[in-house]
């Protein structure tokens, strides 16, 4: 078998270059190797999608997928790694190299986007006929590269080089209409193995094309841009995803954009259901589910009515009727100026047709809530369209069978506050899905050393489909698995040092502790509450050299949205200080720190395996789950953490020795603040006035920006209402943890064994426990093999 592969991935780098694989370049083979992994799955990817569309199908509607690098994944999943290493090997090239050819296709800003790949994995490996619905953006998420120490914007041209996992499926495309623009949707397919399944299933991505190549008349008179004007519009609407998780710009594109893959997707929906069920389309929500990624996707409602009504001949209560069993939304947030709301004018410009299905939902929901005997303030509250705008989660709370948050805490929060009087309306619509991470990317490929270690010690590699067994090993392990742990972090220790090495140019000492805080940049996920302890740290230092504490690196990864300027200050801060630190010549020794830059998917499959220490150090009550908190645990970083989003789930599932807490709680922070004074902390915590002085006393240089003053005013200016974040309050207990955790750290073996009390326990963080939730208790889907052992 190894044999005939090699042949064949020699067969597909020469058709693609031209040359004999010796004589071709590293990307060449890349995309040889990754046409050989589609030559493989083609004819079980074909059988999956046929079996799958005859029967009932989940459809998880998504802006964002952020799937990073493929090929590994499917080697992996197909069980054919070794057999690709020997046959680069036989033309002397290092699989390893080759890997790092791909791009990582960034289609999404962080957690949301990542959660959705996890799911799509799962989905394969547990063989549920799901697939993914989303956007081909052209340029990926912003790369970040930085200029003394401030970020840059750049754009990700991820695609322009020949890119074999996604196919273009001409014959499959739609129209999209807009009351001012017809384009086309040109779906692309990726397939999406599954470990140890035959199963192959799909993301369709869509790509907006103009239906006219270009005006020929405009063009032949010489007015050549007025010739690709509509060209370049109907372009625009995949050429970017949006950089901004928060608050959002280009608010008409962006509208574009959500209606654009929502229109497509259902489209294709029907005309599958009629193919397969006939043109009765009252059963569509018997064979059809749609979860709604947040509420990017929420268009797909007000759509589905028109598709039924208009195209289909249904009356309004028959196609509400299937809407309404049709679809299920996931909240991602707690903070309720984040739910989007757009100007109806928008929707009057784009399509009319929908703003006007849009106000009949909104007439009957008050009609409905009145029959209720809601009262009027309420149901104004709760109402789709208010002051011209439409609230496009009050539509999903409105038209979904089913709700959910993302942890216990989260979904807690929205049903006490986010999304208080729907829940008080309809609690049955609620349920909790705690997010996962698939262990195929994040433990076994990541990190295969300690892979190694779990199929010894559980005798086998059950755990990368069911990683609950692991929890059978927590107690009863062999003496040398701790010595072995210690062992495998070190060399991912190691390892990560060269890398970083090569990458950004420090040099870090693999024998300190690693403490890694890694994922976008907000002001409530507290990056600025790290950067002011290694400060502290910094001047604790200078003024006692002789204090007892382990040698340190702090690693950071973040972008910050580009209009986000405390953020940029906060990147622009962690720079400076990593300039004072590495550069100080007293200090350097034991304490490094490193910002990490372009932080993606393929940089934290390098970063988590190395990790000592995980930072989840939200202000409590904000972070909806994180999930990176997750990959962190699964390879054996111990948890740094105030009770938030999931963090209060891993807690309970290590257990309070094997887990480092502080700060206030989420039930504690609205009386602290209350009476809340940022300057007494300022004059009264040690070393506080020293680290924020330091902001704006030339310690730290910034550029002439002005944004380290800024930053320290957004901390002690403004009474009660300043330091929104609590930092200064939550500074003392930070440190305390923190000093502690690195002084528990000395002790070799229990530190280990804590570590492998996280990676045991781990188990019920796997995407596979969450969507085998949904399956059973949201989709109504199950396992539908396309063959049986
Ligand atoms: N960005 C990337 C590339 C990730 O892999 C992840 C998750 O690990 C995130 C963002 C989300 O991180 P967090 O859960 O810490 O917000």
């Amino acid at each position: 078998m190894s044999q005939d592969f090699a042949a064949e991935v020699a067969a597909h780098v020469r058709a693609g270059s031209g040359r004999p694989v010796n004589a071709s370049t590293p990307m060449e083979v890349w995309q040889g190797l990754s046409r050989s992994v589609i030559d493989r799955v083609a004819d079980d990817w074909n059988r999956t999608t046929a079996t799958y569309k005859a029967g009932r199908m989940e459809h998880y509607l998504s802006a964002e997928f952020l799937m990073g690098r493929a090929l590994l994944n499917n080697l992996s999943n197909l069980g054919i790694e070794d057999d690709a290493r020997a046959a680069l090997a036989a033309h002397g090239l290092n699989l390893t190299d080759v890997l790092e050819q791909e791009p990582d296709a960034a289609l999404g800003n962080g957690g949301l986007g990542r959660l959705a790949a996890c799911f799509l994995d799962s989905c394969a490996t547990l063989d549920l006929p799901v697939d993914g619905y989303g956007i081909l953006y052209r340029y990926g998420l912003f790369r970040q590269v930085f200029s003394d120490g401030f970020q840059i914007e750049e754009p990700d041209s991820w695609m322009e080089d020949e890119y074999p996992f996604i196919i273009r499926r001409e014959e499959a495309r739609r129209v999209v209409h807009y009351a001012d623009l017809d384009v086309f949707a040109v779906p692309y397919d990726m397939p999406v193995t599954g470990y140890g399944t035959s199963n192959v299933n799909t993301l369709r991505l869509w790509k907006a094309e103009p239906i006219h190549e270009f005006d020929y008349d405009a063009f032949n008179s010489q007015r050549f841009t007025d010739a690709i004007v509509d060209r370049e519009r109907t372009m625009d609407i995949s050429r970017v995803l949006y950089p901004n998780d928060t608050t959002y710009e280009g608010k008409v594109l962006r509208v574009r954009q959500q209606y654009f893959f929502c229109s497509a997707t259902l489209q294709e929906l029907i005309d599958n259901y009629v193919e397969h069920h006939g043109a009765n389309l009252n059963g569509f929500a018997d064979f059809n589910a749609i979860q709604l990624n947040d509420t990017h996707p929420v268009l797909a409602i007000p759509e589905l009515m028109r598709l039924l009504m208009d195209e289909h001949g249904l009356g309004w209560d028959a196609a509400w009727a299937v809407v309404t069993r049709t679809f299920a939304y996931t909240n991602h947030t707690v903070l309720a100026e984040a739910l989007e709301t757009w100007e109806m004018s928008i929707f009057e410009q784009l399509f009319p047709r929908i703003a006007e299905i849009v106000r009949e939902i909104d007439r009957r929901f008050r009609e409905d809530m009145a029959s209720r005997g809601v009262d009027p303030e309420t149901a104004n509250y709760m109402a789709p369209v208010a002051d011209e705008r439409v609230r496009m989660a009050w539509i999903a709370c409105y038209a979904s069978y089913s709700i959910n948050g993302v942890a216990a805490l989260h979904t807690e929060i929205i049903k006490a506050d986010t999304l208080k009087p729907w829940h008080e309306l309809w609690p049955g619509k609620f349920n909790n899905k705690t997010n996962g991470v698939t262990p195929r990317r994040w433990l076994k490929q990541c990190n295969p050393r300690l892979a190694d270690l779990l199929d010894d010690v559980t005798g086998s590699d059950e755990w990368v489909r069911d990683l609950t067994v692991l929890a059978q090993h927590t107690d009863s392990v062999p003496e040398n698995v701790y010595e072995r742990l210690t062992e495998i972090k070190r060399a991912n220790k190691v390892d990560f040092a060269t890398w970083v090495a090569r990458r950004e140019g420090v040099e870090v000492d693999p024998e300190a502790i690693f403490d890694v805080q890694i994922k976008r940049l907000h002001e409530y996920k507290r990056q600025l509450l790290n950067a002011l302890y290694i400060l502290d740290l910094y001047f604790r230092l200078k003024e006692d050299p002789d204090l007892e504490t382990p040698k340190r690196v702090f690693i950071f990864g973040a972008k910050a949205a580009p209009g986000y300027v405390r953020a940029k200050a906060v990147i622009k801060l962690i720079n400076a200080i990593a300039d004072l630190v590495n550069n100080d010549e007293e200090v350097n020794s034991r304490v490094k720190v490193v910002f990490v830059h372009n932080y993606n998917v393929s940089p934290a499959e390098h970063i988590i395996p190395a990790a000592d220490v995980s930072e989840q150090i939200s202000m409590a009550g904000k972070e909806a789950s994180g999930t990176s908190n997750m990959k962190f645990m699964m390879n054996g970083a111990l948890t740094l953490g105030t009770l938030d989003g999931a963090n209060v789930e891993i807690l309970d599932a290590v257990g309070e020795d094997n887990a480092y807490i502080f700060g206030a709680t989420k039930d504690e922070l609205p009386s602290l603040r209350e009476n809340y004074d940022p300057t007494w902390y300022y004059q009264n915590v040690p070393g506080l006035a020293r680290v924020l002085d330091a902001l704006v006393d030339g310690t730290l240089d910034d550029n002439g920006s002005g944004w380290f003053a800024d930053l320290r005013r957004s901390l002690l200016d403004g009474g009660n209402q300043a330091d929104t974040y609590y930092v200064l309050g939550d500074f003392e207990s930070y440190r305390t943890t923190k000093d502690g955790m690195a002084a528990d750290y000395e002790d070799e073996k229990g530190w280990a064994r804590k570590a492998w009390v996280n990676i045991t326990r781990s188990g019920r963080f796997s995407s596979d426990r969450t969507i085998q939730d949904y399956a059973d208790n949201v989709w109504r889907v199950s396992a539908t093999p396309i063959r049986v052992e």
